[in-house]
């Protein structure tokens, strides 16, 4: 069921630019794991309800979600990414120079949790993709980077599934993240300063709004 509302969803999503499609397509041929059709298209929602000038990512893989976003955004709206691959880096840097947004996004190389430390002024959107086990160290490093009305997303909460099932379930080697990311979903829907929601779209995403 769950796949055939994504493919009859995907039957009427508008088209990305043709940089971008080709670009989807050689990631996916290349094992690059990009935000899912309906994250897509559920971020671009998004992008256009919140209207944002700031927008922080957490994992930039070859630059495909960042060259999305700066395509569903204003012209004054910078994207900051972060990426720690060392292969994906000069990937990345040339796809954004190739997709023509190179003034708009800044590719900050290194681990999040310490780049983040780095970076001083507040964000409106925030996008986290990267490595799972980390979204808490991540989220605690970045508070100085949210104001009211700051949107946060996290992709990948479900870990294909996983996340719904009892920690028994899972294989030994998963438990590890299994506990750290119920951990982290239970800590950001206890906040009282943030309106928190998680939904069923693409490997499932936590969605939080500064009050
Ligand atoms: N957002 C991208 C896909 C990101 S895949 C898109 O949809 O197009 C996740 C990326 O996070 C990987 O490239 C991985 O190398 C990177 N990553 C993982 N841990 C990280 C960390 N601690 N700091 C920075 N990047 C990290
Ligand atoms: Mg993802």
């Amino acid at each position: 069921m769950e796949e055939r509302i994504e493919v009859f969803k995907e039957m009427f999503m508008r088209p990305h630019s043709p940089f971008l499609t080709e670009l989807e397509k050689e990631a996916l041929s290349d094992r690059v794991p990009i935000i899912r059709k309906d994250t897509q298209s559920f971020l671009r929602f998004l992008l256009n309800l919140r209207k944002p000038e700031r927008i922080l990512e957490i994992g930039t893989a070859v630059g495909f979600s960042a060259i999305m976003m700066a395509e569903n955004t204003e012209e004054s709206c910078i994207i900051d990414t972060i990426e720690n691959y060392e292969k994906r880096i000069p990937v990345a840097a040339e796809n954004i120079k190739k997709s023509g947004y190179e003034k708009r996004i800044t590719l900050f190389e290194g681990d999040a949790a310490e780049v983040l430390k780095t970076l001083k002024e507040p964000y409106d959107f925030i996008f986290m993709d990267a490595a799972k086990g980390q979204y808490p160290v991540f989220f605690n490093n970045m508070e100085h980077l949210i104001k009211k009305g700051t949107v946060i997303v996290t992709d990948n909460i479900f870990q294909d599934g996983d996340m719904i099932e009892s920690k028994y379930a899972v294989r030994r080697r998963d438990r590890t993240i299994h506990k750290r990311m119920r951990d982290y979903l239970y800590d950001i829907s206890q906040k009282k300063d943030y309106e928190t929601d998680i939904l069923p779209i693409g490997d499932g995403l936590s969605l939080m709004v500064k009050k």
